[in-house]
């Protein structure tokens, strides 16, 4: 959309330009034709002299070129002194005295051929301001004997730019070199916008006003031979405004199309969270399954080695738990695990703790950061937990479904263990609660020191 963007300023770079160089060889061609004018009529006077008869003659010839000629505003012809003598505007000129202006003073102190162009100058008989292009005229012996001026009309440039002004809140306008403004559409427009342009950095196509704060696409155009400069103008935004079109269709296509990824991204999240939470929960109990077990201790086993904290496991198994599935049926023992599941759950505190289903009635309890005290008093916890549930059976210990627990404690940090060894090990002290007549807590004693070779060889006497 950008390269969209900088092409329509190129275009719009291209049209101003040729359209200000047109205008200034429009305008250039103008000016020639006035000093042709000037040339014929200078000749004229200094062969045929200024008695009343040329003069009159010469009156009808500017009168009726003048009216030929709609650029040029007024011809005239002034004595050595600078007093109007024929003007095509004024029949009879008497008291018009053109010695302070710019062309008079230079022709008549300079013998040149050439012609004068002077600065833009007012009018003494409407007001206008025009453009006046002079010649010198000699007596015979050569001495200075007036001027041949002809004024060309900056209204009709203005007329000019105002027939071919672009319909887009641009303008068009032509400055002389010291700055003036000498016509300009709309009227009085492009004060200063000139050096804008010109102080725009190179290449540039676009161009902020002075006058009124606004971006345009410019482009200018010397005239060859005349001290002058045609400009041309346009709005940005109109330049631009198609191309808004298209960002706004765009961007709202680019909206929609990143909506409805976000959506779907969304709920491809929502179902791999619940895909996640599915695969490493256990369907009956809630709790979390032997998988995620697997993962957290291997994860808690390396962060406790990292922190140099001691890290605690606890193996229940419900007691007699067949004869309960014999005594009770399948769907009332499967009761009996969610309701154990939920209380042991209870019993942890720290967001850290983690109850899981490490097999069929038997349950995992991995407790960071706490050492084999406090997880013998977390195991007694459970244990009364489950008591006080008051879960009839006949054939337990005490007429009430009751467990067993081992517990074992390391510190990783401080001795070569793996997670299995841990696991192992409360394996190991379950195993001893069961022999001791079950409802028992037993911990595997030492195993802070001892080497894992040394509690294989245990376990296997
Ligand atoms: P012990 O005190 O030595 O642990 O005796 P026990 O009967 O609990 O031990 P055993 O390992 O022989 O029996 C475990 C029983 O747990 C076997 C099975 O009937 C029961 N069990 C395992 N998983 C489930 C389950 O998901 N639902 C039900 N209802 N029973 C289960
Ligand atoms: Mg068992
Ligand atoms: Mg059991």
């Amino acid at each position: 959309m950008w390269h969209v963007r900088e092409a329509s300023l190129r275009s719009a770079g291209i049209v101003t330009a040729s359209l200000a160089e047109s205008l200034s060889q429009q305008i250039e061609s103008t000016l020639k034709t006035a000093d042709t004018v000037v040339a014929t009529l200078a000749q004229r006077v200094e062969v045929e002299g200024a008695n009343p008869e040329t003069l009159q003659r010469l009156y009808g010839l500017m009168t009726s070129l003048a009216s030929a000629l709609p650029a040029i505003h007024e011809m005239g012809l002034t004595d050595k002194d600078g007093n109007a003598i024929v003007k095509s505007l004024v029949l009879h000129p008497v008291g018009l005295n053109y010695r302070e202006r710019d062309y008079f003073r230079f022709l008549s102190s300079h013998d040149t051929r050439d012609a004068f162009v002077g600065q833009p100058v007012r009018s003494k008989v409407d007001g206008s301001i025009n453009i006046t292009v002079s010649r010198r005229i000699n007596a015979i012996d050569g001495s200075f004997a007036g001027i041949v001026v002809t004024s060309v009309s900056m209204n009709s440039f203005r007329k000019l730019f105002e027939t071919v002004q672009l319909k887009s809140g641009g303008f068009i306008s032509l400055v002389a070199d010291n700055g003036m403004l000498l016509a300009s559409s709309p009227d009085s427009f492009g004060d200063g916008e000139l050096a804008a342009l010109a102080a725009a950095p190179a290449g540039a196509l676009e161009y902020l006003s002075p006058k009124d704060g606004v971006n345009r696409v410019g482009a200018s155009s010397h005239l060859p031979h005349y001290p002058m400069t045609a400009m041309v103008a346009e709005n940005s935004s109109t330049v631009l405004s198609e191309w808004y079109g298209q960002l706004r269709v765009h961007g709202a296509i680019v909206l929609s199309i990143l909506m409805v990824i976000g959506v779907l991204g969304y709920r491809v999240d929502q179902a791999n969270r619940a895909t996640r939470l599915q695969a490493l929960s256990d369907g009956l109990t809630g709790l979390a399954n032997r998988r995620c077990f697997d993962e957290t201790i291997a994860r808690e086993f390396q962060r406790a080695a990292r922190n140099g904290q001691p890290l605690s496991l606890i193996m229940v198994d419900i007691d007699l738990f067949k004869t309960f599935n014999d005594e009770y049926g399948h769907p009332a023992g499967d009761a009996c695990l969610c309701a154990i599941s939920a209380a042991v759950q209870g019993v942890l505190r720290r967001p850290g703790d983690m109850a899981a289903r490490y097999g069929g009635e038997e349950f995992a309890i991995l407790l960071p950061e706490t050492d084999l005290a406090g997880a013998v008093q977390i195991a007694g916890d459970m244990q009364a937990a489950i008591r006080a549930l008051a879960i009839r059976h006949e054939a337990g210990p005490l007429g009430v479904v009751t467990l067993s627990a081992g517990v074992a404690s390391c510190n990783p940090g401080r001795l070569a263990a793996t997670p299995a060894w841990l696991v192992e090990a409360a394996d190991a002290a379950l195993y001893q609660a069961k022999a001791l007549g079950r409802n028992t807590v037993t911990v595997r004693a030492n195993v802070e020191i001892a080497a894992p070779a040394a509690i294989a060889r245990k376990n296997a006497a």
